[in-house]
């Protein structure tokens, strides 16, 4: 069986978030189960690959091309559409990212259409378009979209969607790709693929209520029969204290001692005294870490210190170097995107902070459990499907500091080596989510 997937990141070429986490993984995993699996994305600056070939697409009303680059791993094939608007220092946050997605998408569609695979499979509002070029086409394709955060959908005019891609003007009405005036990429792939999928069971149902569904939920509730929720893996080779060379000991279930070594190295790294919480997150509202800056000073006079790196929101940034400032010894923030410091801070903390707003899935608090760091989180989406509050984890309902203080405290007083052994020992692989992907893909291309 063949899928072609498509979306904008994919470890290890190009990751802002948990999106690249799972093209990074779900493919090879797909693979392993005799898939044949390509995955396309933009080149981005840094990307190292094999020119491939050309693609022409339509874009702004013309044959546009575009050179493609191919890389194999793990039996993946990874294609990568070479754009000059991909060639900038950061993935997104650029004024025309809706323009610069909506060419990627063009190109990417024409690759796909090019493939004739069992399956398409489009990831998040960046890929969304290619549903309605597909359903414009008139060409049949069984299509799944995941929706990995509903947060970000992709709008732009009528007038910018006519300009510079073939979507046939039938599908801009309410029931189709119309939203409020607007074309809203992401609506028109929940309206015109076969299945949508969520990246957590939970997800899938808070999505359709009205304080999780971001304006979508009565889309979400009409396509209810098409909506699956299937619980994210993480990369369980990448992230293993038992052969991580990035901190400071190994360390596993059965024999946790070495963690004391990542413990004392975090300890001394960042200058820090006491038993850590850890924070690895991007700064956005989604991710309430304004309610651990709200806590710090409280969590601190608790006996804890705080190891927070997160690159976003420049006012949040700056609340947390005044905390660390304030709080010498007790709060460090370390500003950016840190992959390596990530990993020894999953190691040296004892417990791992999660206030989310809203959260998808989540893949810090899996692999926050993997190193023995007990996940601390709000009770929402993928985290409460994963952590089982009093057992591998605490979960807090209210989104306030004051229940997250509260939810600490319950850490302070756990017996933890139990929790750790079992937090340890819980399976996050990504093969029970490839065994889901491949029965959903089965069947589609079973119905087709
Ligand atoms: P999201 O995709 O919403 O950002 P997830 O929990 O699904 O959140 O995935 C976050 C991923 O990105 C994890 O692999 C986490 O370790 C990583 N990450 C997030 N922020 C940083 C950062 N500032 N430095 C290093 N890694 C980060």
């Amino acid at each position: 069986m063949r899928i072609v997937m498509i979306g904008s990141e994919a470890w290890p070429f190009a990751k802002a978030g948990g999106l690249g986490d799972v093209l990074g993984s779900l493919p090879a995993a797909l693979a392993r189960n005799g898939l044949e699996v390509t995955v396309v994305i933009p080149w981005y600056t840094g990307i190292d690959a094999e020119p491939a070939g050309q693609v022409t697409f339509s874009f702004e009303g013309r044959a546009d091309t575009a050179s493609f680059g191919r890389v194999w791993l793990d039996g993946v094939e990874f294609l990568f559409v070479a754009l000059d608007d991909f060639k900038r220092d950061q993935l997104y946050g650029y004024d025309d990212d809706v323009r610069r997605f909506v060419r990627f998408a063009s190109a990417a569609w024409s690759l796909a259409a090019a493939r004739a695979p069992d399956v398409l499979h489009l990831h998040d509002w960046q890929a969304a378009l290619v549903a309605s070029l597909r359903e414009s086409s008139g060409v049949r394709m069984p299509t799944v979209t995941t929706v990995h955060n509903l947060g970000y959908q992709g709008r732009l005019t009528p007038a910018e969607l006519y300009r510079w891609t073939d979507v046939s003007p039938e599908l801009f009405h309410m029931a189709g790709l119309e939203y409020y005036g607007d074309a809203n990429l992401l609506k028109g792939a929940i309206v015109y693929s076969d299945v949508v999928t969520t990246v957590s069971p939970r997800y899938a149902e808070e999505i359709q209520t009205e304080a999780f569904g971001c304006g979508l939920d009565p889309v979400l509730r009409h396509h209810a029969g098409k909506l699956r929720g299937i619980l994210n893996g993480i990369d369980t080779r990448k992230w293993n204290p038992a052969s991580d060379r990035q901190i400071a000991g190994r360390y596993s279930a059965t024999d946790p001692s070495g963690k004391v070594l990542c413990v004392r190295a975090l300890q001394k790294e960042l200058e820090l005294d006491g038993p850590i919480l850890g924070v690895v997150s991007r700064l956005v509202d989604q991710k309430g870490i304004d309610l651990v800056a709200d806590a710090a000073a409280a969590l601190v006079k608790a006996g804890w210190a705080l190891a927070i790196v997160g690159s976003g929101d420049s006012g949040l940034e700056k609340r947390l170097s005044a905390l660390a400032q304030a709080h010498p010894g007790f709060v460090a923030f370390r500003p950016g995107y840190d992959e390596m410091l990530a990993h020894r801070i999953y190691a040296g903390a004892r417990g791992f902070l999660i206030p989310s707003r809203y959260e998808p899935c989540g893949l810090t608090q899996m692999i926050a459990m993997r190193y023995g760091a007990i996940p601390v989180a709000r009770a929402v989406g993928g985290l409460a499907d994963t952590i089982t509050d009093g057992k591998t984890g605490f979960l807090f309902e209210e989104a306030s500091s004051a229940a997250l203080i509260e939810a600490v405290a319950m850490l302070s007083s756990a017996d933890l080596s139990r929790m750790v052994r079992r937090s340890m020992s819980a399976d996050f692989s990504w093969d029970r989510a490839a065994a889901e992907y491949f029965e959903l893909y089965r069947e589609l291309r079973a119905s087709a």
